[in-house]
């Protein structure tokens, strides 16, 4: 069982009526997580994720790695530092050199902390290669922290500097395999923001940096997004350019978002300068066709907060709640307290635990009142709340009312 009065949450108090100016928080994702401690900041567009936020980041991870499955995905682990060398004969160290952190070792050979991984993919493909038509296709992904050097970190978690990222790589041995990869894949992508019970948009993008000649992005509708949407409210065609809607010629709904995920077909960007091969059924080698998808996993948990929360209060996809479920028992002293006790509480949180394995957390703060970590709790948002007052009381935050248990609802 987690207690409360053990968990290491620092949060910031601010007393009533206070002018904060604190002109570096910009966005309400931000300012809930770091007053409700769930991180701190150390640097600029750096953080120590702590434990509630660390439990949200987990579960995150679980559902993602479970839908990946789906595709016969498998988890590797790349070095968070490449060589150089490799940057260097793709042309991204020139391309986006300045957003790079490089540093060299002791033998002055030149590294760079990742920001993604297609240079170390195709590399490794060198390494074993080359690769058989018949192993592919392959999809390999990992969930590790990446690094960019932005001009401008803020909004905390939403563009910081150190981020995590689950990053998928496809190897395929021509385009038709790599698209019939990417339709499957966009498929897990969907299913996966359904579980989340978010509105995450799939629109076409420009490929940027990453090159190649199919590119998704995937937006989820905020107001502290750096992105427009545009929405038909017609025949609901989804872009990121607010020009006419090509479908239907209604004037579009435009919506800030922020950018969750991007997926591309890459083709033969990467495999052609680092010789990637593989061997076709004629036993001629050609260059491999590689396909890539990215999910920011710190991005995302900021930015449905963001979606779904208040300015006073965090609400989380119910998936991803650090706790599901919060016990209150009654203040230590009262008419309640010498009913049910501690160990009454305690009774109740172990029944609880048992239909929510490793979910509940007890609030065993039994010197403050009931109404004083009601607050609190529906401060940080746990999807069910439970009060061991002189009824037993459910709420329930998706719902506006309360789901009573036993009796009225009185504390
Ligand atoms: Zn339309």
């Amino acid at each position: 069982m987690k207690y409360l009065s053990r968990l290491f949450q620092p949060v910031i108090t601010i007393p009533k009526g206070a002018k904060i100016k604190n002109t570096e928080i910009t966005c309400k994702s931000q300012k809930l997580l770091l007053e409700c401690g769930l991180i701190r900041p150390t640097s600029a567009g750096f953080f120590t994720i702590l434990p509630l936020a660390r439990r949200g980041l987990d579960k995150l991870e679980q559902l993602l790695h479970s839908n990946l499955q789906k595709v016969h995905a498998q988890r590797i682990s790349l070095p968070c530092l490449t060589s150089a060398k490799l940057w260097e004969k793709t042309g991204r160290l020139e391309s986006i050199g300045s957003e790079l952190f490089t540093m060299e070792d002791r033998h002055e050979k030149k590294f760079l902390l990742a920001p993604t991984h297609e240079e170390a993919i195709a590399d490794l493909m060198v390494d074993i290669g080359p690769v058989s038509y018949k192993q592919l296709p392959l999809l390999l992904y990992q969930i590790t922290n990446k690094y960019r050097d932005e001009l401008r970190p803020k909004h905390g978690l939403l563009r910081a500097r150190e981020f995590q990222m689950m990053d998928l790589y496809g190897i395929h041995n021509d385009v038709k395999c790599a698209e019939g990869t990417y339709s499957k894949v966009t498929q897990v992508y969907k299913d996966f923001f359904r579980e989340l019970d978010l509105p995450v948009h799939q629109v076409v993008a420009p490929s940027g940096d990453m090159g190649g000649t199919l590119s998704h992005e995937w937006q989820l509708p905020a107001s502290a997004g750096e992105d427009s949407l545009a929405i038909c409210p017609s025949c609901s065609h989804t872009q990121l350019d607010s020009k006419a809607c090509v479908q239907c010629g209604k004037e579009m709904t435009i919506l800030q978002s922020i950018e969750v995920g991007h997926t591309f077909i890459l083709g033969t960007k990467y495999s052609e300068p680092l010789q990637a091969k593989c061997v076709q059924p004629d036993s001629k080698p050609t260059p491999l066709v590689m396909s890539c998808y990215g999910i920011g996993i710190t991005r995302l948990l900021a930015a449905s907060l963001e979606a779904l929360s208040s300015e006073t209060s965090l609400r989380w996809p119910k998936s991803i709640a650090p706790f599901s479920a919060i016990v209150i028992g009654p203040k230590e002293g009262s008419t309640e307290w010498s009913k049910h006790g501690a160990d009454g509480i305690e009774a109740v949180a172990h029944a609880l635990d048992e239909v929510l394995p490793d979910d509940v957390i007890v609030d065993d703060r039994h010197n403050l009142t009931i109404g004083k970590r009601l607050l609190t709790a529906d401060r940080m948002g746990y999807p069910y709340i439970l009060v061991c007052g002189r009824n037993s009381v459910v709420k329930h935050h998706q719902d506006t009312n309360f789901t009573q248990t036993d009796g009225e609802n009185r504390y």
